[in-house]
């Protein structure tokens, strides 16, 4: 039986990605060890590992490694230079799939989207069946490998899609979530950076567990409100909704750097100008805005996504803005380098002629 307000997330993740994509369209290379990043320039090159597949990883190579590393390690393996178009394109039609079977769906990154499937899947059996399907297709019609979490959230979507990688299903229920996680670093919890990691281990939380059994006021003293969604989240409780965005109905604009930067001032000004066209295209189209996006590409090419529903539709600039601003700064991991910021706007109404106070209100 499925209790009241009991939700049904999924998190769908591609399984190396960028790897799997160059092994679709060049299957001599599949079975052997094949790493997506830099040039490694033999051995010289700068830059780093974007992924690489699980016979590369069986010799110690990670996304994330210096190029010039994995170089050292596995000089025979195969270096690909990244083709960011093509695995875009790879993406759309992953996610076209994904999207069929979701009640709301939320794209966070190229390779992995969250599905709230609380009204088409009901209970565990329903859920990890819709999970096969999902899976089934993906693999045959793209012939790409997936891994899909399901949990109560997308806290513990996530993590149970990390559990269940390369290729697998793993359901986790509300009642075992906590225990799930517990004995986990701290460092593995979704959301937790490398900052945030770094001062709970020097506040002497090593386990999610201990986090979970901290006193609450010593955790916001250390990180404000941020401290309440912490000690929630080590005990399993994530309240945040799948936020559909991404819309085929959205408008919005990308800047790249000239080069990569960590300077948040830069970075914000940037968003401010970019929030100004988003704008001036709003005002054109005549449409009015619900949700608000804003998308960071790091220097490593990883890209994320985070949305944000407004209480109530908008065509206001300053709420492009101050919304972009604010996603930024809680999402951003300080010090990392940024190639790209995006801002975008979506679940579009149309404005014109229903101008009236009230009628966008939930
Ligand atoms: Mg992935």
């Amino acid at each position: 039986m499925k209790a009241i307000n009991m939700r049904i997330i999924m998190l769908v993740d591609m399984d190396y990605f960028y790897a799997a994509c160059e092994e679709l369209r060049r299957p001599e290379l599949k079975g052997k060890p094949l790493v997506v990043g830099a040039d490694p320039k033999n051995g010289a090159g700068r830059g780093v590992v974007y992924t690489c597949n699980y016979e590369a990883r069986k010799y110690g190579l990670k996304s994330g490694m210096p190029i010039s590393m994995a170089y050292r390690i596995k000089p025979d393996a195969f270096y690909v230079l990244p083709d960011f178009e093509y695995y875009e394109e790879m993406s759309k039609k992953v996610m076209e799939i994904i999207k069929e079977n979701a009640d709301k769906f939320e794209q966070v990154s190229i390779d992995e989207a969250f599905v709230d499937v609380s009204k088409r899947a009901d209970g565990e059996k329903g859920a990890r069946a819709l999970a096969e399907i999902v899976k089934n297709k993906v693999k045959d019609t793209l012939n790409l490998p997936c891994s899909v979490g399901i949990g109560p959230n997308k806290l513990i979507a996530k993590m149970a899609c990390n559990a269940a990688k390369p290729n697998g299903i793993m359901y986790v229920s509300e009642n075992e979530a906590k225990k799930f996680i517990e004995e986990m670093p701290v460092n593995d919890m979704y959301g937790v950076g490398k900052k945030t990691a770094e001062k709970l281990a020097s506040m002497g939380y090593a386990t999610i567990g201990q986090l979970a059994n901290a006193n609450l006021m010593s955790i916001m003293d250390a990180f404000g409100a941020y401290g309440i969604e912490l000690h929630k989240n080590a005990n399993a409780i994530d309240e945040s909704e799948v936020q559909e965005n991404y819309e085929v109905k959205s408008i919005g604009r990308e800047r790249t750097f000239y080069e990569n930067t960590a300077d948040t001032g830069q970075i914000i000004k940037t968003l401010r100008e970019i929030g100004k066209e988003v704008h001036d295209e709003v005002e054109k189209s005549g449409f009015a805005f619900r949700v608000v996006t804003v998308k960071i590409r790091y220097s490593n090419f990883e890209e994320h996504m985070k949305s944000k529903s407004l209480a109530r539709a908008s065509d206001s600039q300053d709420d492009i803005i101050n919304t972009a601003i604010v996603l930024f700064s809680k999402y951003y991991e300080n010090g990392e380098f940024v190639r790209k910021v995006g801002i975008r706007v979506s679940n579009l109404t149309n404005y014109k002629g229903q101008k009236k106070i009230g009628q966008f209100e939930k």
